[in-house]
């Protein structure tokens, strides 16, 4: 698999790392970490031989500093936070949520396109790329206000290379800011326009990713002005959240008026137990 990534994948991944497409799960991923989690590869190895694709120029830059960072910058970052502040890490609830994971985390089951490809393509392989987990699944709990330990648990249920010392950072600290803000110093939080931005899947949606008050509008949008309201005495203070802030103050009252009921009337039928 390693080899393959090396001679296939390598080239173009600091182009295509973040990039999400319909029916494509593994992209110009490696598909290695369940490997490097239990000892199969070694992660010191891994980044010489991308280095030395580097320097014997069959890479460009951006592939070589991507794929080394993610190792060295997040993987080992996250194991030291874990080792460092466990056990009590994991009772972390920034935002104090209890709302239980709705029932199509484990199924698909929901017309949102990017919900089902990364959940579906989850279920099936076993596997998501990194933004996926963090801007689709997770982003949809944070802004939806899902128990940590409950999103916590789905994702160590369902991934192939799922061990809590990696999920566990990931998940409550980078997703959740549940550790309040230890590990990333700002939530990753974002509206159905980033979606749009780094993938297809919004052209295959039933919902808009261009309105956010319609019965059609995209339920990211409503959720993320919903969450960034009802978060603000939280996260105003907090610099990095200053111009999205400014975003929504600009808005008229009767705009987030709207965004808010929308955003509620989201969170309601997810207390019935529906799926959107
Ligand atoms: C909510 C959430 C939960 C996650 N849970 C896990 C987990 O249980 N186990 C796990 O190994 N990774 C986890 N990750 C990190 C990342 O999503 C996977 O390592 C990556 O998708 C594995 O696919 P790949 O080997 O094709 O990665 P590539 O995109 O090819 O990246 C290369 C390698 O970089 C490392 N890496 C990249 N990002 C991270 C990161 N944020 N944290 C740690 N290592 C990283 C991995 O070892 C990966 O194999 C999680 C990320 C998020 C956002
Ligand atoms: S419109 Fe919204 S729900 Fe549909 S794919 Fe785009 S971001 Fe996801």
């Amino acid at each position: 698999m390693w080899d393959y990534f090396l001679d296939w994948g390598l080239a173009a991944f600091g182009d295509y790392q973040d990039a999400m497409a319909s029916d494509e799960p593994f992209l110009f991923h490696a598909r290695i970490s369940a490997a490097l989690n239990i000892g199969l590869l070694d992660l010191r190895q891994v980044c010489s031989d991308v280095e030395a694709a580097y320097w014997t120029q069959r890479i460009p830059l951006n592939a070589a500093e991507g794929f080394i960072r993610q190792l060295i910058g997040w993987r080992e970052y996250v194991r030291g936070v874990y080792w460092l502040k466990m056990p009590d890490y994991a009772g972390g609830n920034l935002f104090g949520n209890s709302r239980p994971l709705p029932e199509f985390y484990w199924t698909g089951d929901t017309k949102m396109n990017c919900m089902g490809q990364a959940i579906g393509q989850s279920l099936k392989h076993a596997y998501a790329h990194h933004i996926q987990r963090l801007m689709v699944t997770g982003n949809f709990a944070l802004l939806a206000g899902i128990a940590p330990s409950q999103i916590c648990d789905w994702y160590l249920a369902i991934y192939m290379d799922a061990f809590d010392w990696v999920e566990l950072p990931n998940t409550l600290g980078m997703v959740m800011h549940a550790d309040g803000g230890y590990l990333g110093s700002k939530p990753y939080c974002a509206s159905g326009q980033y979606i749009k931005r780094m993938s297809d899947y919004c052209r295959n949606c039933v919902y808009k990713v261009s309105e956010s008050t319609t019965d059609d509008a995209c339920p990211f949008n409503a959720l993320y002005w919903h969450f960034l309201m009802r978060h603000g005495d939280l996260l105003r203070g907090n610099q990095r959240m200053g111009m999205v802030y400014k975003n929504l103050d600009r808005m008229t009252e009767p705009k987030q008026q709207a965004l808010w009921e929308g955003g509620e009337k989201l969170l309601a039928k997810l207390d019935a137990g529906e799926s959107f």
